[in-house]
């Protein structure tokens, strides 16, 4: 097992340079209505399900060094191209260079919504990073948990199972910095139970966060083999031909 905030620590290294970090592609993006996507490389965590498995392990050989501000005009030419009004990081995890994300957000511009997806185990680990995002009224976080308990969550990541608390404490922080935000769960793993009474936990922090919304496995044949490897059983999910 790993600690999520060494391996973040250790990877920020390799993927973030002053206010640039590494990137491995820029697109449009079908997802929440049409999106303008930038693919960013590095992340504090190994989930077994993870689509961007391949990026996740070629930290050092995939992508290019590029500064805040020219992503900033990257993610806003690829929206004004496809009439979008959404824009995020995705591809790894965007909270591992907190100092870029900031600046990518201080040259964006301000009529465009900023989606954040994140793991949140950075967020949850220092409540000052909310703080300084809520400065951007744009920003709204999805903050996605890896399972419903610190076991599933070790289970599906690797990681140590303190990890899951940072995850929920990030939904803290940001709530308390007046940043709107809602969490995705991987339930793919979780039986009924273990669903419900993270519906009620979630449902203590905010009564909005028990409506959660269920992330559901594609078992893309790579996905597959990782699982039978690690020992991991489902219990729902999709093939990659059957999404709906
Ligand atoms: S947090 Fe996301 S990018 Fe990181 S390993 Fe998990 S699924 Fe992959």
């Amino acid at each position: 097992m790993y600690d999520p905030l060494e391996l973040g620590r250790q990877t920020a290294r390799i993927v973030c340079r002053g206010t640039a970090r590494k990137y491995y592609r820029f697109r449009p993006a079908r997802f929440y209505g049409g999106i303008a996507t930038a693919d960013c490389l590095g992340c504090n965590l190994r989930c077994a399900f993870c689509w961007a498995w391949e990026q996740l392990h070629q930290v050092q050989k995939l992508g290019q060094f590029y500064e805040a501000k020219e992503v900033a005009e990257r993610l806003a030419a690829i929206a004004r191209k496809k009439g979008f009004s959404q824009v995020r990081l995705s591809g790894n995890e965007p909270t591992l260079g907190m100092t870029h994300l900031i600046e990518v957000l201080r040259h964006l511009p301000q009529e465009l919504a900023f989606i954040l997806e994140t793991n949140g185990i950075i967020l949850g680990a220092e409540a000052q990073w909310a703080k300084e995002l809520a400065v951007f009224p744009q920003v709204f976080a999805r903050v996605s948990l890896k399972g419903c308990t610190p076991e599933e969550f070790s289970h599906l990541t690797g990681a140590v199972p303190e990890g899951f608390a940072l995850q929920l404490k990030a939904l803290e922080h940001l709530l308390a910095a007046g940043i709107d935000c809602h969490a995705a769960v991987m339930v793919s793993f979780s039986p009924a139970e273990s669903r419900e009474r993270l519906r009620h936990r979630l449902a203590s922090i905010h009564p909005a966060l028990g409506d959660f919304e269920q992330e559901e496995l594609i078992l893309y044949p790579a996905v597959a083999a990782r699982l039978t490897k690690r020992g991991l059983s489902c219990f729902s999910g999709y093939l990659p031909g059957s999404l709906p």
